[in-house]
């Protein structure tokens, strides 16, 4: 899988995304993933203190892409791609 940092950001723009949903805490149910603000800067918000003492740390673009290219299973990519609206091949030109 190959979509840059560039594309998850212009996608996050363009439909106004705020939270990136990764999972939930095993311990209390709170969804962990990424939230946006409103400049477009990234972060990960562990939500709860279970399994982390820091809850919000700033992360970059290439943190959110790496997440998706590493997937495997096509079923959670296509979901994936709804979610950020991707309709388009994956282009990769790095
Ligand atoms: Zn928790």
């Amino acid at each position: 899988m190959c979509r840059s940092a560039e594309e998850f950001k212009t996608a996050a723009k363009e439909k106004k995304i705020e939270k990136v949903p990764s999972h939930d805490c095993s311990i209390c149910g709170y969804t962990v993933g990424y939230i946006i603000d409103v400049s477009g800067e990234v972060y990960f918000d562990a939500g709860c203190d279970c399994t982390s003492t820091v809850s919000i740390t700033q992360r970059s673009w290439e943190d959110v892409a790496e997440q998706y290219n590493m997937q495997t299973n096509p079923e959670v990519i296509a979901r994936m791609d709804e979610f950020w609206g991707f309709t388009e091949e994956e282009l990769c030109n790095t």
